[in-house]
């Protein structure tokens, strides 16, 4: 789990679990965004209100000594980390409104968006 000014952010499974009866509705697999204005889940195209949302299992690498930036290739609407070459994908799932997302940390490395390269 990564943090970084009331946002979070994990890769890994999490389950979405009705909040009356304490069903699981389903499960959920991929980069997972934690939005504090929303009190939102992002995940896959969808979002979850946070109370309904169980973290099962956290695979994010939690190794913030790295740095990197955000490359954009070919057209507008794809990013990749400058150190794994993972592809952002919440650049273009959430359009403009989101690209501040970018400043904060690659979900797939753990690297630190800052862009200074350095310990690279
Ligand atoms: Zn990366």
């Amino acid at each position: 789990m990564l943090t970084s000014e009331g946002y979070k952010m994990f890769r890994g499974t999490g389950e979405i679990h009705n909040t009356q009866t304490g069903a699981l509705v389903e499960t959920q697999h991929g980069d997972w965004l934690y939005k504090p204005e929303y009190d939102c889940w992002y995940v896959n195209g969808s979002s979850y209100p946070a109370e309904c949302v169980k973290v099962v299992e956290d695979e994010t690498k939690e190794v913030r000594t790295r740095h990197g930036r955000w490359e954009r290739v070919g057209n507008y609407d794809k990013w990749i980390c400058s150190r794994c070459k993972s592809e952002n994908l919440y650049a273009y799932a959430y359009g403009d409104d989101d690209y501040e997302l970018q400043d904060l940390f690659c979900p797939h490395c753990g690297a630190n968006m800052d862009g200074s390269d350095k310990n690279a």
